[in-house]
């Protein structure tokens, strides 16, 4: 067992860290002001080989593995939460199509999302539940040639720019998870429109809002996950995403104790810098210590998923431990900053907004917990 990254993975985090620092970096402030999805820096992600990463080459893709992905995540959050959050979805929706998608969906899709010209999005949540996926109300009904969708899908990262969207719906209420299926659908779609934009607290520039299905109709060919097998397609993605989750939280916590350090070396009182007390002094150690063990947890869930193995109760545990851990290291670095770090002249009062939604989305901390225990305790 050893800790070193291969030379592979060491040389794209020395890459990502490059273009993060150089055109991320100084753009985080902007995206979080104006809120608008920053589609060029999106595109260059595509450029640089990064959205469509763990797709084998012949779709477009680097074949890269989940641990190369995990360590892209960290370093784009270090950056910018919302540049990270798009490579994500990026990430997951290209797996989605590619693990689930016929030759013809795969053919189509695939090239022009990994090349970042095309968003797809994944609508799932609705006004009336999030969590249990299984309680969705979005109906997908049968016709001749395809189906019917009806239904309305809130908090839909870049619903508002995207070019295509998986959608869960319920081919039968009664059957619970049972009913789900997974399709596809391209903007266009007559009876499919945009609703309003969420207007949300953190994570600005993802372009988050509602998506409306009304007797939008789709042929056959658009469905990607049958009734019975959509609700373990949406499962099994989601668990990858709670690594790329964590990973950002790693990110996002280490850039938080990179902006206390640095306050802390400048700022001076009682005839001292920061750095010289020792409550500062723990508050630092303590933030290292807690993100060592979250990038920890990340990689070993990472791992694992690599080497093909069921990361369930891994990918909870990461993506649990490293938002709580982040939500704690923000804190800890805003107080740091004193007022300044309630300002919003300083980063680390973005960070702070930003890494809250951590423990909500992709599963809120509580749906990790009950994935955790269920498995230990079954
Ligand atoms: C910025 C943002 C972007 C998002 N992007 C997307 C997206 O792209 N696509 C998408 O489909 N969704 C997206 N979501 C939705 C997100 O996944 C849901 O918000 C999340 O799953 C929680 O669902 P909910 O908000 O309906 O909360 P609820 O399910 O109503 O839960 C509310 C509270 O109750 C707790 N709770 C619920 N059930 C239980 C239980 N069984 N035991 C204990 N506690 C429980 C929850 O943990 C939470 O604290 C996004 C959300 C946000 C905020």
């Amino acid at each position: 067992m050893h800790f070193d990254l291969t030379d592979d993975q060491r040389l794209t985090r020395e890459m990502v860290r490059a273009f993060a620092e150089k055109e991320v970096k100084p753009r985080a402030a902007e995206i979080d002001r104006t809120d608008e999805f920053p589609r060029d820096l999106y595109r260059r992600l595509g450029e640089l080989g990064l959205l469509g990463m763990t797709l084998p080459p012949e779709h477009g893709g680097a074949g890269a593995d989940t641990m190369t992905w995990a360590i892209v995540q960290e370093e784009l959050a270090r950056a910018s939460a919302a540049v990270a959050d798009s490579q994500l979805l990026a990430k997951l929706m290209t797996d989605m199509i590619w693990r689930n998608g016929s030759e013809a969906q795969r053919r189509t899709h695939l090239p022009t999302l990994a090349r970042g010209e095309k968003i797809c999005v994944i609508a799932q949540t609705e006004p009336g539940a999030g969590s249990d996926v299984a309680g969705i109300q979005t109906t997908a009904r049968p016709t001749g040639d395809g189906w019917v969708l009806n239904g309305t899908k809130r908090f839909i990262t870049a619903a508002m720019v995207c070019d295509l969207a998986v959608v869960v719906a319920t081919t039968d209420r009664a059957k619970g998870g049972d009913g789900i299926a997974l399709f596809l659908v391209e903007s266009g779609t007559p009876g499919f429109s945009r609703g309003s934009k969420e207007d949300i607290m953190g994570v600005h520039g993802l372009a988050t809002g509602e998506m409306v299905f009304e007797d939008c109709r789709i042929p056959a060919a658009s469905l990607l996950a049958s009734p019975g097998e959509g609700f373990k397609r949406a499962m099994v993605s989601l668990d990858t995403g709670r690594i790329g989750m964590g990973a950002e939280c790693v990110g996002l916590a280490q850039a938080a104790m990179e902006e206390a350090i640095a306050y802390a070396r400048q700022r001076s009182a009682f005839g001292q810098t920061l750095a010289g007390f020792q409550a500062i002094q723990f508050m630092i150690a303590d933030m290292s210590t807690q993100i060592e063990a979250a990038r920890l947890l990340v990689r070993r869930a990472a791992w694992l998923k690599d080497q093909g193995r069921s990361v369930a109760r891994e990918a909870a545990e990461a993506k649990l431990f490293a938002s709580e851990m982040a939500a704690r290291v923000t804190t800890d670095a805003l107080q740091i900053h004193g007022a300044y770090g309630y300002s919003k002249e300083f980063t680390i009062e973005r960070l702070y907004r930003d890494v809250r939604v951590y423990q909500i989305w992709e599963g809120a901390s509580q749906i990790q917990r009950t994935v955790i225990a269920r498995r230990l305790l079954r």
